[in-house]
C-alpha cells in the first residue's frame, strides 16, 4: 500500500494516481522503496557487524591463549556476547519489523 502525499488515502502499489484525489503517488512509492532499502542496509550492516564481532571474539577466546595472549580469552567471550546481541537486535529491529 502507498499513502497519498496529498490526502493520505491508501493506494495500491500499481496505481500511478491516487484513487481518492487523482494526485500522482509516484513520489510516495519512491519514498517507501527508499525506506525499505534503508531498512535492508541497516539489517545488512547489523548482521555483518554482529558476525564480525562474534568471529573475532571466537578467535580471541579459542586461540588467544595459543597466540600468547591468555588475557584475551575474557575479551573474546565478551565480544561473542556483544556480537550475538548486535546480530539478534538488528534482525529483530530491521528484519522482522517490515513484515
Ligand atoms: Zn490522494
Amino acid at each position: 500500500m502507498v499513502k497519498c502525499s496529498k490526502c493520505g488515502a491508501e493506494n495500491q502499489m500499481e496505481g500511478a494516481y491516487c484513487s481518492n484525489c487523482s494526485v500522482p503517488v509516484v513520489g510516495g512509492q519512491r519514498e517507501s522503496l527508499q525506506e525499505a532499502h534503508r531498512s535492508r542496509v541497516r539489517l545488512m550492516v547489523g548482521v555483518i557487524l554482529g558476525v564480525l564481532l562474534t568471529g573475532i571474539g571466537l578467535v580471541l577466546a579459542l586461540f588467544g591463549a595459543d597466540m600468547g595472549m591468555p588475557e584475551s580469552q575474557g575479551l573474546g567471550f565478551g565480544l561473542v556476547v556483544v556480537g550475538v546481541i548486535v546480530l539478534v537486535a538488528s534482525v529483530i529491529l530491521f528484519g522482522w519489523m517490515k513484515r
